[in-house]
């Protein structure tokens, strides 16, 4: 590419399909939907098919619409919907219409009407299990029901009593009359309403009668004016239904329906039905549980709408299946993040540490950079006192050739302010460790002569005095398996991993961290970027860690593939 040439969106087989055919002067705008149904909380899986739907409007002229597809009325909840809505919203996305396809349900009806009419269409009083069997297989044609060739009037009378409640569940369906020995199986006469006696979140007790998913979903699109209908694989056996459908009925439109494959992440499961029974189960603490792949769960754990929106766009869009691996997502995050997120300093297991020849009871206030490579972010002060605490991990009484962190007799420089050296390690009488004593070298302070002196290590610290204690939370794979569930059809449960949530009663955060909201974001230096979790207050401040600085998992599958 030429240092001239705008970045382009990245290209995919439906963008080029648009292409050709605004091109071809085949649409003036484009219109797509976002179809959810509300039945659970958004994943990182429907993130893809959102940035999908807006981006394409966005580029070449048009809108996008968010649809509830709200036919099935025992699963869905208000609650989902305005989940689902405060999900799009935060990942930076407008709709034009918030829709529903409960809304046409009179539409629909009257289309199913007009089927009849045209002898499209008929009531079959068998049950679920003989229509199945009459179904045929990939192999076999089907046969024709018993009921399939009564009068157009029966027909509609039948159907009336059905819409008019006279009729328990299951007494009877209507079906499409298209053709038993068609190849395609969706084909073979598909069910298009059902009797349910089921008050609807939505139209109440208005109805008893439920149009289908095929029957709803490609009229939905056409009373839109939906010009590109976006789903997933599965559906791709359903598009001769869709069009059937959308030849015979006198919708205002023609969508056309095109398929991609669904988004497959490693170590974690991306179906409500699966998410639900986490949820349900108590596996985890909400939709919302930090370790889950839902927006919700994910927003929580810290991931910004822009690191998902870059994700999305990296994967790309295809017609093939793979899974990607769970380090990619954070990887965005991570890179989102170092660039814009303030730099603090936290001690996540505090060993306390007494600098010897420092005045007691002073605070001295050290200046510090927010953001090693952005002067624009600023400085900020931040207080240094006769006792700290560092990690724990950075000393080691036993420490090898290789550890460059203190150790007795060794000298470190501590983050922003100077050189220490370990001269004497505290225990009490059972031996455990208790504090360490150090000596600051004043002339390694910035502006002193010896600003500039190296020693291989750098730690960070807070002062103990001045430091706010906290909750922090690490997180894990929620799943101890690439593919939960797996070949084995095991159940996926079995596969959680109980260490996915590590909490740390007893950190340190330096001073002004605690007064962060829901919504900010800050790397502690060496240790991740973190962010506020709702369960904590400025009091007792709760700290999320949204992603480690580095990918420890790659290198851990690394040295396990290594052996
Ligand atoms: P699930 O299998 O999790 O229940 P779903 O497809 O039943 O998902 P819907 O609410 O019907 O959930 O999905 C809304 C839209 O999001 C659909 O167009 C669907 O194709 C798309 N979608 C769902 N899961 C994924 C995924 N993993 N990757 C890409 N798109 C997805
Ligand atoms: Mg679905």
């Amino acid at each position: 590419m030429s240092s001239n040439e705008q970045p382009s969106a990245p290209t995919n087989f439906i963008r080029n399909r648009i292409i050709r055919e605004l091109d071809a002067g085949q649409y003036e705008r484009i219109v797509t939907r976002f179809p959810p149904e509300p039945n659970g909380y958004l994943h990182i899986g429907h993130a893809k098919s959102i940035v999908l739907n807006f981006a394409l409007p966005e580029e070449f002229g048009g809108y996008t619409n968010l649809r509830f597809d709200d036919t099935n009325p025992e699963k869905e909840e208000q609650r989902y919907i305005d989940a689902i809505k405060e999900d799009v919203c935060w990942l930076g996305y407008e709709w034009k219409n918030e829709c529903y396809a409960s809304d046409y349900f009179e539409t629909l009806y009257n289309y199913a009407l007009h089927l009849l009419d045209n002898g499209l269409a008929y009531v079959d009083e068998q049950d679920a299990d003989a229509i199945r069997e009459q179904r045929g297989t990939l192999t076999e044609p089907g046969t024709n029901s018993p009921h399939r060739d009564r009068s157009v009037s029966e027909n509609r009378l039948l159907f009336e009593r059905m819409r008019n409640g006279q009729l328990p569940d299951g007494a009877c369906v209507l079906r499409a009359k298209i053709d038993m020995t068609a190849s395609n199986i969706n084909l073979r006469d598909p069910v298009i309403y059902r009797i349910r006696h089921q008050e609807h979140p939505r139209t109440g007790n208005d109805w008893c009668i439920y149009p289908s998913y095929d029957f709803a979903h490609g009229q939905s699109d056409a009373i839109e004016h939906i010009t590109h209908s976006l789903c997933t694989l599965e559906f791709e056996d359903h598009r001769p239904l869709y069009d059937w459908l959308v030849e015979h009925l006198p919708v205002p439109s023609r969508p056309h329906q095109i398929e991609f494959a669904r988004l497959n992440i490693d170590f974690t499961v991306l179906s409500k039905r699966r998410l639900t029974r986490l949820v349900d189960e108590g596996h985890v603490s909400g939709w919302d549980d930090p370790r889950l792949p839902t927006l919700a769960g994910l927003r929580r754990r810290g991931f910004t709408p822009e690191s998902i929106r870059n994700f999305c766009t990296e994967i790309g869009v295809t017609k093939s299946e793979s899974i990607i691996p769970f380090g990619v997502l954070e990887r965005n995050l991570r890179d989102d993040l170092n660039v814009r997120a303030p730099r603090r300093m936290a001690v996540l297991k505090p060993l306390k540490l007494v600098l010897t020849n420092f005045p007691e009871g002073e605070t001295e206030w050290l200046e510090a950079a927010n953001h090693p490579q952005n002067p624009d972010m600023g400085t900020r002060n931040v207080p240094m006192t006769r006792e700290i605490f560092i990690e724990q991990d950075d000393f080691l009484e036993e420490a090898p050739k290789k550890f460059f962190r203190l150790k007795p007799g060794g000298e470190v420089r501590l983050r922003n302010a100077f050189i220490i050296r370990c001269d004497e390690v505290v225990k009490d009488e059972a031996g455990n460790l208790v504090e360490l004593h150090c000596t600051v070298d004043h002339e390694t302070r910035s502006g002193q002569p010896g600003a500039d002196r190296k020693v291989k290590g750098t730690i960070h610290w807070v002062s103990a005095e001045h430091a706010v204690k906290a909750e922090v939370r690490l997180y894990d794979r929620l799943f101890k398996v690439p593919h939960p569930g797996g070949d084995k059809e095991r159940d996926f449960v079995e596969h959680l991993n109980e260490q996915s949530l590590e909490v740390l009663h007893d950190a340190r955060i330096e001073p002004g961290t605690e007064q962060s909201q829901v919504g900010d974001f800050f790397q502690f230096e060496r240790l991740g970027y973190f962010v506020p979790d709702p369960d904590g207050t400025s009091d007792a401040p709760v700290l999320n860690r949204a992603v480690t600085l580095r990918d420890t998992w790659a290198k851990l599958e690394k040295q396990l593939r290594q052996g």
